[in-house]
């Protein structure tokens, strides 16, 4: 036997049976994503698919018991789920928690203008994008607008085949001489993300372009231009997810950090039945912000939900939280061959090797602010190895090359052992993102051995 560590390519190791399994759950996922674009959306499938695998919403004081199937809904932004398991509660339960907000550009609150005989949409980005890649490709618009009287209108255009869709302008190459010589951090400038929504003039005398618009929005959704001072409208590129490569072994698609991890760790508790600890399920928005806000991970809606849990079955939140363990499920960067400098080749993460363990997230050229203790990852290499689950380890590119960090941190100071792990992501962030299929395939594995670990 050697005592070397060697790692292998993770597809010629697949039976037929087990490719069938990842060629169906990957399709399913092109599917959530196709139509999930923002997180409201995403909340709003997930429930979908609780329902059906008959988990019912809690209500605080409810009373459980093991077996029950639960979810609550965090003001349609953010998604928890559990199944009661039949160990005592104070044992801890089996946490996975992944991201379903994404990089995107957001309206202003006083989006609507024209010029030109132009109308156009003001926006601000949400998280962190590299601007130049956002002209020149379509674009749809999701989101709600909430009305005065309580009534939320929701919104979704581009998503369907006839829809209009939408576009930022970019300068043409023959007139771009000024703008090529700057660096590719100022050649499009935030304020320049302007989204062009119409042309058609209405007889009105002044700004006849935005009138038409307007008066078309009011057709459709009954709203006004104030209306938008109480609205989130996001605009999120316009094409489908779906299979890349000759070999269709890869996928591409917008907003795969996080659903890439969320959808995987869905589908493991919806199928998981009858586990032994208590198994957990967190889908957070607002992580690509900081995690900040009542429906991002920071926020004390997730205690209170896991408080209630605890009292409910006869324990304490202190108890449950210091025997839990967490898998937090967020993507890491895939050795990109056409960057290798960014990136010290032992220890980064490369597409088709398994699900990947990150023991330092958070770190900027220092160890890790969420370091994984040498015994939660001789835990989790244990509970994957058992459950045939491929792995690798990596950390995000090399010590000062820059660095991100995800929700393990703040699951870590409530006192849970976190380990960070999940699928490594080519070109993350950009509106056209890249994971393999097998990654995909072995996350949804991780999270089910963590649920029955
Ligand atoms: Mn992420
Ligand atoms: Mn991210």
């Amino acid at each position: 036997m050697s005592l070397f560590y060697q790692q292998k390519h993770g597809l010629t190791e697949l039976s037929d049976a087990e490719r069938a399994e990842m060629t169906a759950l990957c399709k399913d996922y092109c599917d959530f994503i196709t139509k999930a674009k923002i997180e409201r959306e995403a909340v709003a499938e997930s429930v979908q698919l609780a329902q059906a695998a008959g988990f019912v919403p809690y209500v605080s004081g409810m009373s459980l018991k093991a077996g029950d199937r639960i979810y609550y809904n965090n003001r349609g932004k953010g998604l928890m789920l559990a199944v009661i398991g039949t160990d005592p509660i104070d044992s801890g339960a089996a946490i996975v928690a992944a991201h379903i907000d994404a990089p995107r550009i957001d309206l202003k609150q006083n989006p609507l203008y024209e010029s030109e005989e132009l109308c156009l949409f003001k926006t601000h980005y949400y998280g962190g994008i590299k601007k130049y890649q956002w002209p020149a490709i379509p674009l749809e618009l999701h989101g709600v607008v909430a009305l005065k009287d309580g009534s939320v209108v929701t919104v979704s255009v581009g998503n369907q085949a006839d829809d209009p869709i939408f576009t930022i302008t970019d300068l043409l190459p023959h007139l771009g001489k000024d703008q090529m010589t700057k660096t590719m951090a100022e050649g499009v400038q935030g304020e320049a993300l302007n989204v062009l929504i119409g042309s058609q003039p209405s007889d009105a005398e002044k700004d006849a372009v935005k009138a038409n618009i307007l008066s078309l929005l009011n057709e459709s959704y009954g709203i006004e231009e104030e209306d938008f001072i109480s609205a989130e409208l996001c605009v999120v590129p316009a094409f489908p997810a779906r299979d890349l490569g000759f070999d269709r072994s890869m996928i591409g698609g917008y907003g795969q950090d996080d659903r890439v991890c969320a959808y995987p760790a869905l589908r493991a508790i919806l199928e998981c039945t009858a586990p032994r600890r208590t198994a957990v399920c967190i889908l957070a928005d607002k992580e690509e912000i900081g995690s900040e806000g009542v429906t991002g991970m920071k926020s004390k809606a997730f205690d209170r939900f896991m408080e209630d849990i605890a009292v409910s079955l006869g324990g304490t939140l202190r108890a449950l939280f210091a025997n839990s363990f967490c898998l937090s499920a967020d993507v890491s960067a895939a050795f990109d061959p056409t960057y290798p400098e960014v990136t010290e080749k032992r220890n980064t993460a490369r597409l088709n090797y398994g699900v990947c363990l990150c023991k330092y997230t958070g770190s900027r050229g220092k160890s890790g602010a969420s370091d994984a203790s040498a015994e939660v990852v001789a835990f989790v290499r244990r509970i994957f190895d058992e459950a045939n689950v491929k792995w690798q380890m990596c950390e995000l590119g090399k010590v000062d090359q820059g660095g991100g960090g995800t929700v393990a941190m703040y699951m870590a100071e409530r006192n849970i052992d976190t380990i960070d792990a999940g699928v490594p992501v080519l070109s993350m962030h950009a509106p056209f993102e890249t994971v393999a299929k097998f990654d995909v395939y072995m996350t949804y594995r991780a999270a089910k051995a963590v649920y029955h670990s």
